[in-house]
């Protein structure tokens, strides 16, 4: 397979059109040529940063030159004084974590991804994980900006200053723009102090009820974790075959992280969610304070994905969000749409009311489950928008979600989308028909 054919795909699994070419430039200056190359060629241009998206932002769907920013891929400066580091957007977004924690500095947001995902897909589609609980999402830590406009003219927005509020805020515009807006070539982001003490605690309760009051009241007890995951039993019937692992799995669980600049904070906050959950009906609490013991109590919620997918025939998956305070009814009425075929259920962020609902064909066969997906898609969607929520917390639009957009955005809004893109991209040349047409 030519190196063309690897840049056709992403983690969406949609197949696009074989790239014109393929160039991974070492220096902006590269980045800057190849879009005057494009210019003169009236080709397409598509960013791709390492492939993981969820939604096809990153996959080409016409005659396109594909940038890829894999090799554009140093840490230019951790500066300490100024509290912030200044990337390029091939940097892989663990390795940034990683790097500056060793300057006693932070970094949070964690996409599941990290280990593998890049600084600037992050930026264009404004990922988050589940520290987005405590900390927010990328957006949240992106101070500037630098890069191109598609037709080979340089921006550059903000910089190290951690306030500005001169003009219309273009950074918050192209961060989760899904490369439809602009290409980043120089990221500098915010860095806050190093919380030097965790502990993760899990809570098993016997309803969903009991679960799902304890999350929502955390706030009002003193509480603030830096994580809050929900499991229901079918996802931990699912973890026990996939793991070939004995589980209870007639339980609900919640899965929480504190933490905290000292032992002794961590500790109070630990206690408090410990005797929090037991006065709410928690029938056993554990509690992990060593990277082994935490590995061991998350391995359930990170295998998740995969378990899902290992017990299934096919599996969709939406990451919605709605308001949290109704995330008890969205889930039993994804319980309602479920049968002895398809089964729906949700897992995931649910201390940000973002949850991963899964679409499980159990029983149909390829006719029945194509005529069916899309509905359930549909009711799955509609019915986080109908709460006041989203049809999206992390993956984005991309291809994926299009079709759904306008559930969130009515007709005079799709148009000043369009206007926005029609600003930035008169020719509609820079990753065309992602988001929007
Ligand atoms: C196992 C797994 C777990 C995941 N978990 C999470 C999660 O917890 N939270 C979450 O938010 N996401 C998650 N994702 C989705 C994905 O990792 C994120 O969306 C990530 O931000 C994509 O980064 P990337 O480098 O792979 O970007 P790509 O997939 O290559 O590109 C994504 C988009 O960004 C644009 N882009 C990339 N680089 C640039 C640039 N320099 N300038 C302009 N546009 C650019 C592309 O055009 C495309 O539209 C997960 C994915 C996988 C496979």
């Amino acid at each position: 397979m030519s190196l063309n054919e690897d840049y056709r795909s992403d983690h969406s699994h949609i197949l696009g059109i074989t790239p014109i070419e393929v160039v991974c430039p070492t220096t902006a200056d590269e980045v800057k040529a190849c879009l005057e190359k494009a210019k003169e060629n009236r080709w397409d241009v598509v960013v791709r940063g390492a492939g993981t998206g969820m939604t096809g932002g990153a996959v080409p769907i016409s005659k396109a030159l594909v940038i890829s920013m894999e090799k554009l891929n140093a840490i230019l400066d951790i500066d300490i004084p100024n509290r912030v580091a200044v990337v390029q957007p091939g940097v892989i977004t663990g390795y940034l974590q990683a790097e500056v924690e060793k300057q006693g500095l932070f970094y949070p947001p964690d996409p599941a991804s990290l280990v593998i995902c890049t600084l600037g897909g992050n930026v264009a589609e404004n990922a988050g994980g589940p520290r987005a609980l405590k900390y927010g999402v990328t957006r949240d830590y992106v101070l500037g900006l630098k890069g191109f406009w598609v037709d080979g003219t340089p921006f550059s927005l903000g910089g190290k200053q951690h306030k500005n509020v001169a003009g219309y805020d273009l950074i918050s515009l192209l961060v989760g723009s899904e490369g439809t807006l602009g290409i980043i070539t120089e990221i500098t982001l915010k860095l806050i102090p190093l919380p030097l003490h965790s502990c993760d605690i899990q809570a098993v309760f016997k309803t969903m009820a009991e679960a799902l009051h304890t999350l929502a009241n955390l706030y009002t007890h003193g509480i603030f974790p830096s994580a809050a995951e929900f499991m229901d039993r079918s996802c931990l019937e699912a973890a026990s075959l996939y793991l070939n692992k004995p589980l209870d799995t007639q339980d609900y669980r919640l899965l929480c992280q504190v933490d905290g600049f000292s032992e002794e904070d961590v500790h109070i906050q630990a206690e408090r969610l410990l005797s929090y959950c037991k006065k709410n009906g928690a029938l056993e609490v554990e509690i992990a304070k060593t990277p082994a013991e935490k590995s061991k109590l998350w391995e359930v919620r990170r295998c998740l994905s995969l378990a899902l997918k290992a017990n299934s025939l096919n599996k969709t998956s939406h990451d919605v969000v709605v308001p949290p305070a109704s995330i008890g009814h969205f889930l039993s009425m994804l319980t309602s749409w479920s049968n002895e075929s398809v089964q729906l259920l949700g897992y995931g962020h649910l201390g940000d009311g973002n949850i991963h609902v899964n679409i499980l064909n159990v029983g149909l066969d390829k006719a029945e489950w194509e005529k069916i997906e899309p509905l359930l898609s549909q009711n799955v969607l509609e019915l986080a928008v109908n709460m006041g929520g989203s049809i999206t917390g992390e993956h984005g639009i991309g291809l994926t979600k299009k079709p759904y957009l306008h559930l969130m955005a009515d007709s005079r809004v799709m148009e000043l989308y369009r206007s926005i893109k029609a600003v930035f991209d008169p020719e509609n040349r820079l990753n065309p028909g992602k988001i929007i047409n």
